[in-house]
């Protein structure tokens, strides 16, 4: 018996199998979604006036180049 997890877009479920191939999303669209508001997110300019968070940004590129 497949064990069974919820869409972290839609909420449907989901069974976890070699079946499902976009788990834990229902369905490619889902994942698409939900990785599109992923990026949107990361790309989104913060407001100086509104950032609960001060983390700093992933620092690859920081690196020094030798
Ligand atoms: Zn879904």
């Amino acid at each position: 018996m497949p064990a069974k997890i919820r869409c972290p877009t839609c909420g449907r479920p989901v069974a976890w199998t070699t079946q499902s191939p976009f788990r834990p999303f229902c369905s490619e669209r889902c994942k698409l979604i939900d990785l599109g508001e992923w990026l949107t997110d990361g790309y989104r300019i913060p407001d100086p006036g509104d950032s609960p968070r001060d983390d700093p940004p992933p620092s690859e590129e920081q690196l020094p180049i030798h």
